[in-house]
């Protein structure tokens, strides 16, 4: 029997029979059969959604299907580069130290890691080059990653007389006849699979980090050691890949924040909440007036609502059933039975505003927007930074609007959003739209019709818009569709900030409605969404974009104003006070100490604006000024204002 092989450029091969990746590959060129790691299996009578199976290269494919080759630029190729280069690290520790136990080595993002259990052996960073060598040893040697299927019976044996109780626990919960053991070299896992051919690929090897781990997350089990690691087929990809890492840990946004007195944590007020300084605080302010311009623009109308609400209206949300259990716990009052909750999302409050006056048809859409703060509990060991935090404030709007006005202002919002990353100049973003799982309906509540007019709204509107998507069957929400907006940074880190959703289920649950032309009363549709996600987020990110050069419109301090002597001082007191009556941010440092010392300690809070000025500037009634550590000369200080002024009305990245 014939086999039809597809591209995804649509062209198609014959094969005379059951054939690999690997000889599909080699069948188009010896270089591409050196380079592809996985290939992605579709059979043609596969019918679900979805973008096929990920299988090894030495699988045999036994029916028509598509097919797509996967290399490193693929994520899905990446995966399973760094999947197996944890079963690499495995053999390493196992021939290094042996007993280690093992429980799982998954592929991450960028890399991987093994949690193990190394007994009574203390693992430090020392250890790691030996680890390395190690894996590079048994890469060299070529081993292939070598699949069996095992009994269940045979599984629990083989782990059993090991005395990796880890593994033994993952089989128990396996189902008999699906069990596979990979074994490359001397040693063998529990493993699903696919892997690459062999160990060759892996050219490179960094150990990145040792942790500690709770045995399936749970706190009161087993704790063992995580070791992450990534790996490279190339040694220039790795040699990259730390020049990256140097300047992702310059850029870290913990470390600007603290050196431009942005933000701090205290242990006493408690994890995870920060305390914005004001320098930072200034800062927050000019996001939110950035963002509250355009909401006038944009028609919405501001809301405030309270930090806290009763138990009874998250229980009619339905974030009590869902989320209560891991959130802070109810606020009791001295009044018997009386509880209230931290607010965890500001869409309740919302819906009762709206609920607050009968709305027709021509009322909406109804667009509330509110700097709302919301309190998530996060476990202590997920919080890091500004980016995982346990209270924070979201540039959270809710649109109330027709079925018919879906489109339309899902359109706006996505104008709105693509507005806000032009500002701040992220150029390389993706969409991604998150659709329902067309085989189970059943999973989601709101009516076919209503589904389809909002899924297609939302696919229309991106494309309207010119974005880049990528749609995903079976990532919406179980009240709606969304689309997610993922950055790319200067160092080409994603980030994901803005999200857009459609809700049917929160009108429902709080009973909205409107009436319509008829008289007839009909439910609105709700749209949540927030451009920047929140602004800790938002920060966090910004900060380790620009390494912390924000844009002049919104660094804290615009402008230092330095006497090159006390001598200068007087005069120097004047230039700002007339920088300040222009409303630039300016203040005049004249410390008792060198301009060299204190240019160099203002250039931690990253002052874009230095203004210098001594005997001749005093004498001319100009001033000396320095860019973002570029020397621009001397200027009249009237000039330097309206230059200042134009800066920052074109937002140019120039003074
Ligand atoms: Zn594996
Ligand atoms: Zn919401």
């Amino acid at each position: 029997m014939m086999i039809d092989i597809r591209f995804p450029d649509g062209s198609v091969r014959s094969f005379e029979e059951e054939v690999t990746g690997y000889q599909i590959a080699e069948s188009i060129s010896p270089r591409l059969a050196a380079d592809v790691l996985a290939v992605s299996v579709k059979a043609d009578d596969d019918t679900a959604v979805g973008k096929g199976n990920v299988i090894g290269l030495d699988t045999p494919i036994v029916k028509n299907s598509s097919i797509r080759l996967l290399k490193w630029d693929d994520p899905e190729g990446k995966h399973v580069f760094w999947h197996s280069s944890a079963h690499l690290m495995a053999q390493a520790l196992e021939a290094l130290y042996p007993g280690v136990k093992f429980g799982i080595g998954p592929a991450l993002e960028n890399g991987f890691y093994y949690d193990v259990d190394l007994g009574d052996k203390v693992l430090s960073d020392n250890d790691l080059p030996a680890i390395e060598k190690k894996m590079l040893e048994f890469a060299h040697s070529r081993e292939a990653f070598q699949c069996t299927h095992v009994a269940k019976a045979d599984a629990l044996k083989y782990f059993n007389e090991k005395g990796d109780e880890y593994k033994v626990e993952l089989i128990d919960e396996l189902e008999d006849g699906k069990i596979t053991f990979y074994q490359n070299g001397s040693f063998t896992d529990l493993c699903r699979g696919p892997h690459l051919r062999d160990t060759s690929m892996i050219k490179a090897v960094k150990l990145t980090a040792i942790a500690g781990a709770y045995w399936r997350g749970d706190e009161k089990r087993q704790q063992l050691t995580r070791i992450y690691g990534i790996t490279f087929p190339k040694k220039s990809l790795l040699d990259e890949y730390l020049v990256m890492l140097e300047e992702a840990k310059k850029r870290d946004h913990r470390k600007l924040g603290k050196e431009m007195e942005l933000f701090t944590f205290s242990s006493r007020v408690g994890l995870g909440l920060p305390l914005w300084l004001p320098r930072g605080s200034v800062m927050r302010l000019q996001l939110e007036n950035f963002l509250r311009r355009k909401l006038d623009e944009y028609g919405y109308l501001p809301v405030v609502t309270p930090h806290i609400g009763s138990k009874q209206l998250y229980v009619t949300s339905g974030h009590y059933a869902k989320y209560g259990k891991d959130s802070f716990q109810p606020i009791h009052t001295p009044q018997e039975g009386e509880e209230y909750m931290l607010k965890p999302m500001n869409c309740p409050h919302h819906c009762e505003i709206y609920r607050s006056a009968p709305r027709s048809y021509r009322d909406l859409p109804l667009r509330f927007a509110e700097f709302g703060t919301v309190y998530r509990y996060e476990q202590s060991g997920e919080l890091h930074g500004l980016t995982r935090v346990r209270c924070f404030t979201q540039d959270d709007a809710h649109l109330f609007v027709r079925p018919d006005q879906l489109k339309e202002e899902f359109e706006k919002v996505i104008d709105l959003i693509l507005y806000v990353f032009g500002s701040f100049k992220f150029q390389n973003f993706t969409a991604q739209v998150s659709l329902r799982d067309p085989e189970h309906k059943e999973k989601y509540i709101g009516s076919d019709e209503n589904w389809d007019r909002a899924e297609q709204g939302i696919i229309e509107a991106a494309a309207e818009k010119g974005l880049q998507t990528v749609v995903e069957y079976g990532e919406a929400a179980f009240y709606g569709p969304k689309l997610d907006f993922m950055v790319k940074d200067a160092l080409g880190r994603k980030w994901q900030l803005g999200t857009v959703q459609v809700d049917y289920n929160l009108p429902e649950r709080f009973q909205l409605e409107y009436t319509d032309k008829d008289g007839s009363k009909k439910r609105p549709v709700m749209i949540h969404r927030a451009p920047f996600g929140s602004i800790e987020r938002f920060t966090a990110v910004l900060l380790e974009h620009t390494a912390g050069h924000l844009p002049l419109w919104l660094a804290p301090d615009q402008v230092k104003v330095l006497p090159v002597s006390e001598k200068y001082a007087d005069y120097a007191k004047k230039v700002c006070d007339l920088m300040k009556k222009s409303d630039i941010r300016s203040s005049v440092d004249d410390r008792n100490e060198t301009l060299g010392k204190r240019i160099r300690e203002i250039s931690l809070l990253r002052v874009p604006l230095l203004v210098i000025v001594g005997e001749k500037e005093m004498a001319e009634g100009t001033v000396s000024v320095r860019y973002e550590g570029v020397d621009q000369g001397s200027m009249k200080v009237e000039d330097f204002i309206a230059r200042f002024t134009a800066s920052v009305a074109s937002n140019s990245a120039s003074f």
